[in-house]
């Protein structure tokens, strides 16, 4: 099948292409440069893909010409949202781009891509919570609390992201209810994304975030803020999860929660001194046994996905060594 994957650039996505590739697939990405495009093809060299260029996915029409390819498409996994802390308008910089990129996707699908019969989004954990107030046990019935005011006013760029994930997953939510278009929409809400690092990194100071952390556990370094999410998925399960979702009956407009498990950071850190006796002595004491005070219901993903999560000490041992090709 001929499938269109959003942000080919990004962490995620580059395991996305590799395992709709090993299905089988043919897949077109959309890149913000020529440059991007072409680390892609030479990392898959040889294999059914090719590149188009959507310098701004919250651009009005921006997949217009993506989504018409030869042969047609029949599936798009929609990856591309900024996730990065350095904004300077909340509404420009990360509302804009995820909930327009978001429905901007499907509109372009909706109008000029009529043979697509499933739309995969990346959502997150952040729709699902703001981590105030949190219940006993989350579950895919659970939305983010934030309003739209919170969102533009907030002064804290994490709260921003959040918002961003949760009004574009509402808004992908809306558009199937008012235009009931003729494909189905599966949602994705992982926490942090942990595992190796496939994409272009020119330096590791460009890190995308979820990895950053792994980098910073690995060597040691002070945070400025609280540990943050304490849960993670495993990139390669996500990635799968992602493929799987194309074509399961069971999984056609539902949303899921996709979380391997809970893990503290000093659980992280244990691992990487037991894999990596370097750094034995070398890490900071800060990481603490903490876990957070709620639970996480992954069932529906095992149970209708078939996601069987990795250990976290694959994930992490993984993600350490691709960390440490890159010079860490
Ligand atoms: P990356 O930053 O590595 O990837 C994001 C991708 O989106 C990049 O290809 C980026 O392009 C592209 N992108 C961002 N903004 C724009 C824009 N305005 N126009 C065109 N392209 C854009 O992040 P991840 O791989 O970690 O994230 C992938 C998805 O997973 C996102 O939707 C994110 O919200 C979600 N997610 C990630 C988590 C994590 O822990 N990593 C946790 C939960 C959800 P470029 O690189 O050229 O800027």
């Amino acid at each position: 099948m001929k499938v269109l994957l959003t942000g080919g650039s990004g962490f995620l996505a580059v395991h996305c292409l590799d395992a709709l590739l090993k299905h089988g697939h043919d897949v077109v990405v959309t890149v913000r440069s020529d440059e991007k495009g072409q680390y892609l093809q030479e990392l898959f060299k040889g294999k059914p893909f090719s590149y188009v260029i959507v310098k701004d996915i919250g651009a009005e029409g921006a997949f217009d010409e993506a989504v018409k390819t030869d042969p047609p498409l029949g599936a798009v996994l929609h990856t591309a949202s900024p996730f990065h802390f350095k904004i300077t308008d909340n509404k420009k910089d990360l509302l804009d781009p995820a909930i327009n990129g978001t429905t901007g996707i499907l509109k372009a699908v909706h109008r000029l891509a009529k043979s697509v019969r499933s739309v995969v989004i990346t959502s997150s954990f952040a729709a699902i919570s703001n981590y105030s107030n949190p219940p006993k046990v989350y579950t895919e019935e659970i939305w983010n609390d934030q309003t739209m005011d919170e969102a533009l006013n907030t002064t804290n760029p994490q709260a921003a992201y959040r918002a961003s994930k949760k009004f574009a997953e509402k808004a992908a939510w809306v558009f199937m209810e008012s235009q009931k278009p003729s494909f189905t929409l599966t949602t994705l809400c992982p926490p942090m994304i942990y595992g190796p690092v496939l994409h272009q990194v020119k330096s590791l100071d460009d890190l995308n975030v979820s990895s950053a952390r792994i980098l910073r556990l690995y060597q040691g370094i002070q945070r400025s803020g609280p540990a943050g999410s304490l849960m993670h998925v495993d990139v390669r399960d996500l990635a799968l999860a992602h493929v799987l979702a194309i074509d399961n009956p069971r999984a056609l407009n539902q949303r899921f929660l996709m979380v391997a498990q809970l893990a503290s950071e000093k659980e992280l850190r244990d691992i990487m001194e037991k894999n990596f006796p370097e750094i034995r002595g070398h890490l900071k004491d800060e990481a603490t046994d903490a876990l957070p005070p709620f639970g996480i219901d992954n069932s529906k993903s095992v149970n209708v996905l078939g996601i069987n999560y990795r250990p976290l000490e694959e994930t992490i041992v993984d993600a350490v060594k691709s960390l440490k090709a890159l010079g860490a």
